[in-house]
């Protein structure tokens, strides 16, 4: 679709020539605004059937999406398999869409802060196009998802002492001082993501609940902007409560909504690196997804998240990540009732 970019911040506008996804202004973070409602043309299972809802741009077409939305044992949850995507996370449904604009600006460079999964699927959709990818690594992330990155995908990778947002402010100047697109949690990868809400409510049209694990909260707005769109072309009722999960040795966003005040960097100090945000770049949008919904965010321990990983495993053979297991955990803790129906998106499985 034909759109505008608009900064979230002081609200100057952009034309879709912009080639960055930041403000030239202010620096922070633009958010793609179309010139027409979104009209669903039909409602479709994978990611490509929504092209048409994406902005303008030549995509290809690899394998992506449609994954799977399983029952659990619980005849009240249900768990979208998002680690059936080709980098085993639903990040590939936005890098694909930034590695397409990227490619339209003319860059031959892409350059990302990532706690593992970002660089992975970046790398991997980086390559596909000729792109070279260069990687800022914050925090603890996992070894085999780094050796992957350097080895199959050729990206260069830079250690960073310190976690997230140290790597994210290299990245963001890395990227003002050479020839390279700043790819990450921005608004091109939203517009990727929020292609999850859409396949939920096709597969499940009654979910009244839908669980989101928050790192720097792009995947919880991202749903938030496919329900919007949905509901705004008269696809949905009732808006499903989202419901977002953090760590509870990183939990921001939690404290925020829970004091009523402004997100404040925390320290993460989980071992679920997918999810090890100190100060999500979304959070205040994430905000308004659980508030406009009637949500809310629960928080998960270290243990709790474990032991879904544990079970996950042994129930369905399949391996989520801690941060995947999240959201199964956060379920546990819901007073769900016995005609809801939540779905926990179970975000990765790349350990
Ligand atoms: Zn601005």
């Amino acid at each position: 679709m034909e759109y505008y970019l608009k900064c979230i911040a002081c609200g100057v506008e952009y034309t879709q020539r912009h080639p960055y996804q930041t403000c030239g202004i202010c620096g922070k973070n633009l958010e793609v605004m179309y010139l027409e409602k979104p009209r669903f043309k039909k409602r479709g299972k994978e990611f490509w059937d929504y092209e048409y809802l994406l902005p303008n741009a030549k995509y290809r077409h690899t394998e992506l999406g449609g994954t799977k939305l399983i029952e659990s044992k619980d005849s009240n949850l249900l768990l979208k398999l998002e680690m059936e995507n080709p980098t085993k996370s639903f990040k590939d449904r936005g890098s694909v869409v930034e590695i397409a604009k990227a490619k339209e600006y003319k860059y031959k460079t892409i350059v990302c802060a990532s706690t593992g999964n970002m660089a992975y699927s970046l790398a991997y959709y980086a390559k596909l196009e000729g792109m070279h990818a260069r990687i800022f690594i914050g925090g603890s992330a996992n070894k085999h998802k780094l050796r992957d990155i350097r080895e199959v995908r050729d990206a260069e990778i830079e250690h960073v002492k310190g976690d997230f947002n140290k790597a994210l402010d290299l990245a963001y100047r890395y990227a003002s001082r050479h020839k390279a697109f700043l790819a990450g949690d921005y608004c091109y990868r939203k517009e990727g993501q929020k292609t999850v809400a859409y396949e939920i409510m096709s597969q499940a049209p009654s979910a009244t609940h839908i669980i989101v694990p928050v790192g720097n909260a792009t995947l919880l707005s991202g749903v938030h902007k496919g329900l919007k769109e949905l509901k705004s072309a008269g696809q949905i009722g009732r808006y499903p409560k989202i419901i977002a999960v953090q760590a509870e040795r990183c939990s921001p966003l939690a404290t925020a909504f829970r004091k009523k005040k402004e997100i404040r960097y925390k320290r993460p100090g989980t071992a679920a690196d997918a999810i090890a945000v100190g100060y999500p770049t979304f959070g205040s949008q994430g905000l308004d997804a659980i508030r406009q919904t009637s949500g809310t965010v629960v928080t998960v321990s270290e243990r709790e998240m474990k032991r879904e990983q544990k079970e996950f495993l042994k129930e369905y053979g399949l391996v989520a990540e801690l941060a995947g297991a999240a959201g199964i955990a956060a379920a546990r803790k819901l007073r769900l009732r016995k005609d809801d129906k939540a779905v926990a998106i179970v975000s990765g499985g790349n350990v």
